[in-house]
């Protein structure tokens, strides 16, 4: 838990000395708040924000107490919905957002916004991992392996993640690149956050990924059926 509250404390402060410098390098002057310097800095706000709504689910999924409002639900729908959202960032970044589902899909039950936060936040990994001219791929159809399970894949033609971070990567904090700064990455609990919210669905998350050959995310959502 110590570790915890350290790791929380860290991931805040970076983005906090980002706004507070240059809050301070304009009040005297040093810049001018030009308003691609505004932007910047909102930007870093909304990142920030960002953390801190991701850091409340984190906390009320480890505490046990997020409550799931499961219904039966069309996840075509809901993948439309996200990837709709996220068309412009894809165009921004010069990367093809395709959406491949079969003519009808078994319904499942699932917490549509929760689900929704699941897929944003594997689309938006893919979208920072993959360079310009390259493809995301969202699929889903019936599960090979169980008639009573939806399986969905968000599969993108990006860098890929090596073989000695695998096993980590949906571990809170676990970070590939060490190094990053804040403003370009995440702070670790993307990943997180989808596994808890697939397994109190129920659900199973993995991935197939090498350095260099892209990544596919799989998750698996109870039917009603
Ligand atoms: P972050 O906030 O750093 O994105 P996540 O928990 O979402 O944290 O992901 C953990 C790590 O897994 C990331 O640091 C990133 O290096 C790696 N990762 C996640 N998704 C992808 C992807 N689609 N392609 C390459 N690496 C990825």
């Amino acid at each position: 838990r110590r570790n915890m509250v350290a790791d929380i404390a860290h991931e805040l402060r970076t983005p906090l000395a980002v706004l507070q410098g240059n809050l301070e390098a304009m009040r005297d002057g040093v810049i001018k708040p030009t308003s691609q310097q505004l932007d910047s800095l909102h930007h870093e706000a909304q990142s920030l924000s960002r953390l801190v709504d991701d850091l409340g689910t984190l906390s009320l999924v480890e505490a046990g107490q997020l409550r799931l409002h499961q219904e039966a639900a069309d996840a075509g729908d809901i993948i439309w919905r996200v990837a709709t959202g996220m068309e412009a960032q894809a165009q921004r970044g010069g990367v093809s957002l395709v959406i491949s589902l079969p003519d009808s899909l078994p319904r499942v039950m699932a917490d549509t916004d929760r689900i929704a936060q699941v897929l944003r936040n594997l689309l938006s990994n893919a979208l920072r991992h993959t360079p310009p001219g390259g493809s995301i791929r969202v699929t889903a159809q019936p599960s090979p392996q169980s008639t009573k399970e939806l399986l969905v894949s968000v599969a993108d033609t990006g860098q890929g993640i090596p073989a000695q971070d695998l096993p980590y990567i949906f571990e809170r904090f676990y970070r590939v690149d060490r190094s990053r700064a804040r403003s370009t990455g995440g702070a670790g609990i993307g990943l997180t956050i989808v596994r808890q919210l697939v397994e109190a669905h129920g659900g199973k998350v993995w991935v197939e990924s090498a350095a260099g050959l892209g990544s596919t995310f799989y998750f698996t959502l109870p039917t009603t059926t």
